[in-house]
């Protein structure tokens, strides 16, 4: 076990941090879950005719799946008392509302539209999720691990960086204890069993739950809960692009294969032919 960096940093900056409702267990934990609107990971993505990104108009978007997760584990949280009330915040076009309807279907309490018209790279949403938790006082963001449109894997780590937060990344399984959070994180080969202090940044692996489909009567109980929406300069964060995108190209399609009809075959092709041999 390895304890990461304390939050004494910034409790001590904000001394009014934590101070919200409190559970059951006298802890009082708002949970913060980033989602984000991208395109259906059923949906085959076509490059646009003009190299300059990917299809958007007319596909199918869902909420990224590693969100679905993070909201999952937020609500299982909440029904074990841990946590007393989950917000769900997307950075996107009008249409985003669709994904924070979904997060509150699946049991968040209410949504925040932080409306662009433009893509926002990664450190742009972590600027803009560190002015909202700066306003909302979570006590812990989960997010997902990456989000599968430009698999950056990178806004929860500049987020907890920002924030001078401690932060548990791909995690498999959480479990809130004694004040502080044990976060078990999938690593090459094997687990990672880390405890943050809170408030803290979790990313969701995909094991870390099998996330619920919303029931048809909490689909239409989400069409009430409040959205609150906001841009960028409302909350002082300057979220124009830093990097250009120069060419977006589909891989080369594949060469068809041959089938030998012995090793002696294979070895002679791949010495002949290939020439890698
Ligand atoms: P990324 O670093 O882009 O791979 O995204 C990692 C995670 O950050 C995602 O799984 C989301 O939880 C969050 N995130 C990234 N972009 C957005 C966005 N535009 N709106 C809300 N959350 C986002």
């Amino acid at each position: 076990m390895h304890r990461a960096v304390s939050s004494a940093w910034w409790r001590s900056i904000w001394p009014h941090h934590g101070s919200g409702h409190s559970n059951a267990a006298g802890t009082a934990m708002k949970i913060l879950v980033p989602v984000k609107r991208v395109v259906d990971y059923n949906v085959q993505v076509r490059v646009r005719a003009d190299g300059t990104g990917v299809e958007t108009a007319g596909v199918k978007m869902s909420m990224n799946p590693f969100d679905e997760i993070a909201v999952e584990e937020a609500v299982r949280l909440k029904e074990k008392g841990v946590a007393t009330e989950i917000v769900v915040v997307s950075v996107g076009p009008a249409q985003a509302q669709d994904t924070l309807r979904t997060g509150m279907a699946m049991g968040a309490d209410r949504g925040i539209l932080v409306q662009v018209e433009e893509t926002v790279e990664p450190l742009g949403v972590a600027k803009i999720l560190r002015a909202l938790v700066q306003q909302e006082q979570p006590g812990l963001v989960v997010m997902g691990k990456q989000a599968i449109d430009d698999d950056m894997n990178a806004t929860g780590q500049m987020l907890a960086a920002l924030l001078g937060w401690p932060q548990g990344t791909f995690a498999s399984a959480v479990a809130v204890e004694n004040g502080g959070i044990t976060v078990t994180r999938e690593i090459d080969g094997g687990a990672q069993t880390v405890q943050l202090s809170l408030p803290a940044v979790v990313t969701a692996d995909l094991r870390l739950n099998e996330p619920r489909y919303a029931s048809l009567p909490n689909i239409m109980k989400a069409k009430k809960k409040p959205i609150q929406t906001m841009t960028p300069a409302d909350l002082g964060v300057d979220a124009s692009p830093r990097l250009t995108v120069l060419r977006v190209a589909e891989p080369p399609p594949r060469q068809g294969g041959v089938k030998v009809g012995s090793v002696d075959e294979l070895v002679s092709k791949l010495k002949t032919e290939a020439k890698v041999i």
